[in-house]
């Protein structure tokens, strides 16, 4: 999923580079040797993993149907030991990688299914799938987990606990972890944290991440009456009073999608004006039947719960108007659970990565993205304190931009060999503590 509709650019995150750099306090790491294996085990398969990663792309399979790439998954994860697990929630697959010491148990979750899709490929090794292409980079990420399972297999006599690798197919729809969990996922594996990433227009080096949300949370509201003939006036009430809860200015720098990049105000500064705000859609659906009346709008808001305060107050200012006796609802619709970063482990897990690559590695974001939409990763995060991380695959030198969806996105493969290291690191220091 992860899409950014209106306001958010492909080119939002170059910026980032010139003003998002943390400076962490740097903690010591605790196993400086196994990053050092870590990196040459990743430098030894890299070639490998980006065959696995065409063959992929090449054999695109949409939400539900992923069984190609459930099967290669499946041998892939057997043939380095691994204890596997298939047809979870549908075409879920799951591997476990037991250390030779108790200790913790992890999650790592890629999502494997590609999308519908008529825009021309701008690779070589394109779809052999007519209409079907991974535009959205799960190709990437089920080889990603597929490297850091390789790679943390090789230290397994190092590795203190339990590291789980789950293959999650249906994120597109947005069906797939639920699925899964609804499946007993959490009966067969007790992770006690969960971490994901996805690709993002970000360069090949880099990661970026914040604690609790990432996007502001999004309901589409219906404000529904009867139909009484002479209506005009209470669509524009209703409209004016849904507006009313937008707390940002019309035609201010928060709808210029630069202020997004903007050092002083963007995203990556604690200053941010992408903060604490609401916003009411101005393109209000309104449909009218013989009996009802309905109108319809998008509510956004990067604080806290403020969706759920926003309803009663919606209902009981009509119920205070004169069109008290003509309404009949007002409810949210498209409900979706959204991304929610453990701050602790978010803290800890940017701190780790930082600490084994450099500080430049890391960005830590602290505005939430309007208009956005999330991943249902979300749902595992319900359930075991996780992280979701952004992950670069763009090399602007070479005209890569890895914006998800877009019709030229494209990869650097590279990303591959940071996404492994990384996060086969990152795994290696949570265990230890
Ligand atoms: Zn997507
Ligand atoms: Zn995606």
């Amino acid at each position: 999923m992860i899409t950014y509709r209106t306001i958010v650019g492909p080119t939002i995150f170059i910026l980032f580079l010139f003003f998002g750099v943390i400076t962490f306090g740097q903690e010591s790491v605790i196993k400086p040797a196994i990053h050092k294996s870590i990196q040459q085990q990743t430098n030894k398969i890299f070639d490998d993993l980006v065959k696995i990663r065409r063959d992929f792309h090449m054999n695109p399979e949409v939400s539900e149907q992923e069984k190609r790439t459930a099967q290669k998954i499946k041998e892939y994860l057997l043939s380095i030991g691994l204890e596997v697990k298939t047809g979870i929630g549908g075409n879920g697959v799951v591997g476990i990688l037991k250390g030779a010491k108790e200790g913790k148990k992890i999650a790592w979750r890629a999502d494997i299914d590609a999308m519908p899709s008529e825009i021309p490929d701008v690779v070589d090794f394109k779809s052999k799938t007519e209409g079907v292409r991974h535009i959205c980079g799960h190709d990437v990420h089920a080889t990603i987990a597929l490297g850091i399972a390789n790679v943390l297999a090789s230290q397994k006599d190092q590795l203190k606990g339990t590291v789980y690798f789950i293959f999650q197919p249906s994120e597109e729809n947005y069906k797939g972890a639920q699925a899964m969990i609804e499946d007993g996922l959490f009966d067969i594996i007790n992770p006690e944290e969960i971490y994901a990433a996805h690709i993002a227009p970000l360069p090949a080096t880099m990661i970026s991440t914040k604690p609790e949300w990432l996007f502001a949370d999004y309901k589409v509201i219906e404000v529904s009456y009867k139909n009484s003939g002479d209506d005009d006036a209470m669509i524009e009430y209703t409209k004016t009073l849904l507006k009313s809860f937008q707390n940002v200015e019309l035609g201010s720098k928060f709808f210029d999608p630069q202020s997004l990049l903007n050092p002083a105000i963007g995203l990556a500064n604690p200053n941010t004006i992408f903060k604490d705000y609401t916003t009411v859609y101005d393109n209000f659906n309104v449909k009218k039947t013989e009996d009802l009346i309905s109108i319809k709008t998008y509510v956004g808001s990067s604080i806290f719960n403020e969706l759920d305060r926003i309803l009663p107050q919606v209902k009981q200012k009509i119920k205070s108007s004169k069109y008290s006796t003509s309404l009949v609802n007002v409810s949210y619709s498209g409900d979706r659970v959204n991304l929610m970063n453990d701050k602790k482990l978010t803290n800890k897990a940017m701190n780790a990565i930082s600490t084994v690559y450099g500080s430049q590695s890391v960005i830590r974001l602290y505005g939430e993205m309007p208009d956005g939409r999330g991943d249902d990763f979300s749902y595992f995060q319900e359930r075991v304190p996780g992280v979701y991380f952004f992950l670069g695959g763009s090399n602007f030198e070479k005209g890569i931009i890895s914006m998800p969806h877009a019709p030229n996105f494209a990869i650097d493969e590279s990303c591959i060999k940071t996404g492994v290291n990384y996060f086969s690191s990152m795994i290696v220091e949570r265990l230890d503590q």
